[in-house]
């Protein structure tokens, strides 16, 4: 009895602690925004430890980027329409600060010694200064007009930001390796025909892309991911097409995407450890050890995924729209070794299970493959967008 009754009390003691930190970590406030001598000065409520402050560069356009965190924005009207600036509620606990230029700079922002609440920024100078832009006021008569001039500026802008982003198209397999094979058909080369789709529509959207194989023949590992890094891609995407043994010929079918991440289900595992045979063939068992560290630190696993959901919520819409009973195997993760090279978001496509007889003849249809292509692509599209929005706002 005693004891239980000392629990609690230990109970209460902890609930005390931890909701008196809580009522005295209080959120910091961006208080004032206002330009001095060539500077961005910022004014926070409270004192501003660094450790709350991150800043990094950024380029296409050139960007200097300032995170707050643990920080809002006043709810009074703080200068916002600063030349070349922008400030804004980030994320709930996380104030922005971009300050954009026309070339990058040397940007050393630092804390006054005897103000230990404000912050400043050296901004642009010059020709380096980006041109202010105009707001006029629409009169109301055109502005329904001006929305619809507004979206379609978007449109136009946002493809254009990935005009030189590289993608790179890796299509499995090739030469002596074959991949699946059933019923007379190879996946090397119905991944390959599908990818020369791929390429076809990213390079429709604007997008520079690069194969690791346009025709039939063997590439080893770290040659496939080692050209997404040298080519400073902006996404990795590897093709291929599943199968299983002959008593489950008829039952398993569906579209997944992996992305690269170790994992404990079976059936992950299995289709990894098919992918990755022929590519594991003379590595070494101390280089095969270095690769699964970074598998497992890879630091590319939430935009993976990310790029994962995209182009499988895409690839899927697009089946299902002209094809009934196309089966949704989900984005999944598993230790696939063709991405572990990969510095960048990556993901692996499994169109499809050729050993299944409807879904192999799906497959090889023109139309079927292109609907696969265009989801990819569309699906590439669309996390480049948000990723962008990301870094932007
Ligand atoms: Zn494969």
């Amino acid at each position: 009895m005693v004891k239980t009754h000392r629990v609690k009390l230990f109970k209460i003691f902890l609930l005390f602690i931890i909701s008196s930190t809580l009522l005295f970590s209080g959120v910091n406030i961006l208080k004032k925004v206002e330009i001095t001598k060539g500077e961005l000065r910022l004014e926070f409520k409270d004192f501003l430890p660094k450790k709350q402050i991150k800043h990094f560069a950024l380029k296409n356009p050139p960007r200097e980027v300032f995170d707050f965190k643990n920080t809002r924005l006043s709810k009074k009207n703080i200068a916002k329409n600063i030349k070349n600036v922008k400030i804004a509620q980030y994320k709930s606990n996380i104030v922005r600060v971009v300050v954009s230029s026309h070339k990058p700079y040397s940007c050393t922002p630092y804390k006054p010694i005897l103000s230990l609440k404000t912050y400043h920024i050296p901004l642009p100078k010059g020709r380096n200064a980006l041109p202010a832009k105009r707001y006029k006021k629409p009169k109301a008569k055109a502005k329904a007009k001006e929305k619809t001039k507004k979206v379609k500026k978007i449109a136009v802008s946002s493809s254009r930001s990935h005009k030189q982003e590289l993608i790179v198209i890796d299509a499995g397999h090739g030469g002596h390796d074959t991949g699946a094979m059933v019923g007379g058909k190879k996946e090397k080369d119905l991944v390959l025909m599908i990818a020369k789709r791929l390429e076809k529509q990213l390079k429709k959207r604007g997008h520079p892309v690069y194969m690791t194989r346009k025709r039939d023949r063997f590439l080893k590992l770290p040659q496939r991911t080692k050209i997404a890094d040298k080519k400073n891609a902006v996404v990795f995407i590897s093709i291929h097409a599943n199968s299983v043994p002959k008593r489950k010929r008829n039952k398993i079918q569906g579209v997944e995407t992996f992305f690269l991440q170790n994992t404990r289900d079976a059936r992950s595992q299995r289709i990894a450890a098919r992918e990755n045979k022929s590519v594991l063939k003379g590595t070494s068992k101390l280089s095969r050890s270095v690769i699964l560290d970074s598998v497992l630190s890879g630091p590319k696993i939430v935009q993976s995924n990310k790029l994962a959901i995209d182009v499988h919520r895409r690839m899927m819409t697009n089946l299902r729209s002209r094809y009934s009973g196309v089966k949704d195997g989900g984005v999944r993760h598993a230790p696939f070794w063709v991405l572990v090279g990969a510095s960048r978001p990556s993901i692996l496509v499994e169109v499809g299970y050729i050993s299944h007889p409807k879904e192999r003849k799906r497959l090889f249809m023109p139309r079927y493959q292109e609907l696969i292509a265009k989801g990819i692509a569309e699906g590439v599209d669309i996390y480049l967008d948000n990723r962008k929005k990301e870094i932007d706002f």
